[in-house]
């Protein structure tokens, strides 16, 4: 629902940022304050680390069974990262749409595009950017006890994923962490208050016009 009883279809909400930029902080917020959007659950072929679990944070799976998943085409994005496949499996996602389900992506830039690619208009890619680079650098040493060497290469890694910036649909710039998340949730709302997505539109507006 949209704030009304109407149809709609659901949205594939993208959340991408450089590491130490809020994504985790403004993620766990939409997810825990709005009942509408939940987590896209994407299937891995890393091992399952404590505290995890099969079926919440990822479904866990073996290289065979991946590509598997790959031949038989059931995956609308799929990545290798640091060693491991990580994918989102289409069925869920598609089924989900249909019902009004919106689903929340953490997936970086190369993800992000195949999704566009396969789903166009039930994406939105939203892009967190820090307020400076040495805010970024600060949020990355707050972090832990990380070596120099570590957060240098951090903050390469951040250049590189700041340089994809004109990937997306809406970039916020997170310099108050509040602002920040009024602004991302803005956006999720305005989107569902498309007219494409309320499919409900068609019978409501013939009653209003009878
Ligand atoms: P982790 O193993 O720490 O949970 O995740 C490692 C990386 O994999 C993160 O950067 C995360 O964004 C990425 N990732 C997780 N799931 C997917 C997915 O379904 N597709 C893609 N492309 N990347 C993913």
């Amino acid at each position: 629902m949209v704030g009304n009883s109407l149809k709609r279809r659901g949205l594939m909400f993208v959340l991408s940022s450089p590491s130490g930029a809020g994504k985790t902080t403004i993620a766990h917020r939409l997810l825990q304050e709005d009942m509408e959007i939940a987590m896209s659950i994407s299937v891995t072929t890393r091992p399952i680390r404590p505290g995890e679990s099969d079926g919440l944070d990822y479904r866990f799976t073996d290289r065979a069974e991946f590509a598997a998943m790959i031949e038989r085409d059931e995956f609308l994005e799929w990545a290798e990262v640091f060693g491991h496949f990580y994918g989102t499996p289409k069925a869920q996602i598609r089924a989900g749409l249909k019902e009004g389900q919106d689903f929340l992506f953490d997936i970086d830039w190369q993800g992000t595009q195949q999704l566009y690619q396969r789903m166009e208009t039930d994406v939105v890619r939203v892009f967190l950017l820090p307020p400076s680079i040495e805010a970024l650098e600060e949020r990355l040493r707050h972090r832990g006890t990380d070596s120099d060497e570590v957060i240098h290469s951090r903050m390469d890694r951040a250049r590189f994923e700041i340089s994809h910036w004109d990937g997306y649909d809406y970039v916020v710039i997170n310099d108050d962490i509040e602002a920040c998340f009024e602004q991302v949730h803005g956006i999720l709302c305005a989107e569902r208050l498309r007219r494409a997505r309320q499919t409900g539109l068609v019978d409501f507006t013939r009653d209003l016009m009878r």
